[in-house]
């Protein structure tokens, strides 16, 4: 059994297939004709660049329109006069095309390596995919083609690239595992969009794994078997039609309102990073958008993003919702989200420090780009503000000061905006769950972040391996800082959501149907297994088990009691 990284979820079991990449090895040497060089050069360039178009139009329609970007992005990048400039130059130096190119790609990738930010360093994976490609063409070499595959293969593949992606047929693979790559890796991204079960960072899979091989890819655990025995195999294949079938049973849930077994009317939400998400969102039936997590938009960018550009990113997602909710969080900086160009100073201690509202309420003149820029698209749909990481009643109304502000402001500059804009809440600190009371007076609705209110109740850094033991909403600590925000948030009559990972885990369902909860944000692919898990409770069922959880002192008891009561 080989363990990695869980970056797509599903059980696959087939056939492994290495896919061995092509020999690209040669031999350099000094060239005569520097022109005659470049223009071999330029040639593979533009062939490999056509290529490239045509693998991104295959995968607006086999994968999606985000996923095409990313191909489309690599000839944006191969085409970079400052990558082409500086192997040009190394070519007029007497350096042949592939070492000039060897070289030069090598140079940029490491410098994206270097860098500390996860976009960057995703950059040095793009080069590394266009010198593979470029190479090839000048070489005359053929690259991995996943295209021609038989059915139930899994590939096994040192590092899967976005333009191996782009041609495979997703009929054919029955799961996919690499030997690097992170769940936020471009591999991942493009798994999870194709639905494919993958594992990722398995080490020296390509040497463990043979052609032929029958193995298992368990994408939802991150586990991987080579050659099962068969109590092993008939294990994982009653898993797999299990999750086939659980998947199958679940689209009766599409297109159905959210409501409890006796008629409560919930609000199913998705969480997205970026307005591409949305098409996601929309495919899995997302009534609202309940977190738009906008510091991928600083994340993405190489300096804060104007009010233009954020403007455009909001209101695009307003339309698409077409009036219904759009709940978008303001800059969510610091703890474990960096954003190099920012410059903020190394803490001790990140997750307590300078991040997210304090950062923002420090910087008013920065807040406000985004808050008019929030504003401006709320004239586009029912856009409505979160502020993140809130511990007091001085914050909020500091932020509703600003967005005061910026309203003057932009009447005086006769645009138009929603003036009624709800400004609301990330329950997400301890401190937050202990006056709910006093927050739901300023606030226009909550949304609990079970993630950070998890660590922050238990003290617990969820990236520590050795107090992981500690970060669960399970413990009696965190159920009550939950129950105290909705049933605070009900009595006030706010909305109160939910757009931490909690709100996907059906164990915890009849809880927050009995606290009162109105709406689930959850990521896509979670919307109408929430969706069936709500159908399956009634208010009295779910406040006995409620009564029966409260009753009990640790994390151990309440888990086992969900547990047995699960459906
Ligand atoms: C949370 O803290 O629960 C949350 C949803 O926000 P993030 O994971 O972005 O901190
Ligand atoms: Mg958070």
């Amino acid at each position: 059994m080989y363990e990695g990284v869980n970056a797509s979820e599903g059980i696959g079991i087939g056939t492994v297939a290495v896919a061995v990449e092509p020999d690209l090895t040669f031999t350099p040497h000094v060239v005569e004709d520097a022109a005659a060089e470049k223009a071999r050069f330029k040639a593979a360039l533009e062939v490999f660049c056509e290529k490239t178009e045509a693998q991104a139009e295959h995968m607006k329609t086999s994968v999606g329109e985000a996923e095409a970007e990313i191909m489309s992005g690599h000839v944006t990048l191969a085409q970079d006069p400052e990558l082409t400039g500086a192997i040009e130059a190394s070519i007029d130096g007497g350096t042949c095309a592939e070492q000039a190119l060897v070289e030069t790609s090598t140079m940029f990738e490491n410098m994206f390596l270097s860098m500390d930010d996860e976009v960057f360093r995703l950059r040095a994976a793009d080069i590394a995919d266009i010198r593979t490609g470029i190479l090839a063409e000048l070489l005359g070499r053929e690259v991995v083609d996943l295209s021609v595959l038989p059915a139930g293969t899994i590939i096994v593949v040192h590092d899967l690239t976005p333009s191996m992606t782009a041609t495979i047929d997703k009929a054919n693979v029955a799961g996919i595992v690499t030997e690097t790559g992170g769940r936020t890796s471009h591999s991942a991204i493009i798994a999870r969009a194709l639905e494919i079960p993958a594992v990722l960072s398995v080490s020296n899979a390509c040497g463990a794994l043979h052609n032929g091989m029958t193995a298992i890819v368990d994408g939802s655990k991150g586990v991987v078997i080579g050659e099962p025995d068969e109590e092993t195999l008939a294990d994982y294949t009653e898993r797999a039609e299990q999750f086939a079938a659980e998947k199958r049973a679940l689209e009766a849930f599409r297109g159905k309102p959210s409501v409890t077994a006796d008629g409560i009317a919930k609000v199913l939400a998705c969480n997205i990073g970026s307005p591409d998400d949305v098409n996601g969102a929309l495919d899995h039936d997302a009534e609202a958008i309940g977190l738009f997590r906008s510091e991928f938009l600083f994340m993405d960018a190489k300096e804060l993003p104007s009010e233009e550009e954020q403007f455009e990113a909001y209101r695009k997602v307003a339309v698409a919702l077409k009036g219904a909710p759009v709940i978008i969080r303001t800059l969510d900086v610091g703890g474990d989200k960096e954003i190099p160009y920012m410059n903020l100073q190394k803490e001790e201690n990140p997750f307590m420090g300078y991040r997210a509202i304090r950062y923002c309420l420090d910087n008013p003149d920065e807040y406000k780009v985004q808050l008019r820029a929030l504003l401006r698209a709320s004239a586009f749909g029912d856009i409505k503000i979160m502020v993140p990481l809130v511990t007091c009643v001085e914050e909020i109304r500091a932020v509703k000061k600003l967005v005061e502000e910026c309203k003057a402001e932009l009447r005086e500059e006769g645009r138009t905006f929603n003036d009624n804009i709800q400004v609301g809440i990330m329950m997400e600190t301890a401190a937050a769950a202990n006056i709910p009371d006093l927050l739901a007076k300023e606030s226009a609705f909550f949304s609990i972040g079970t993630n950070d209110l998890t660590g922050y109740t238990m003290a617990s850094d969820r990236g520590n391996d050795r107090v992981a033991y500690l970060y669960s909403w399970y413990y009696p600590a965190v159920l009550r800082a939950i129950k105290n925000i909705i049933e605070a948030g009900v009595r006030a009559g706010i909305m109160v959501g939910m757009c931490g990972e909690a709100a996907a885990d059906p164990l915890l369902t009849p809880l927050l149907i009995a606290w009162g909860m109105e709406e689930f944000s959850t990521s896509a692919p979670s919307i109408l297994r929430t969706r069936k898990a709500i159908s399956q409770w009634t208010k009295a069922e779910a406040d006995e088990l409620a009564a029966k959880v409260l009753e009990l002192s640790t994390a151990e008891e309440v888990k086992a009691l969900l547990e047995a009561n699960a459906r």
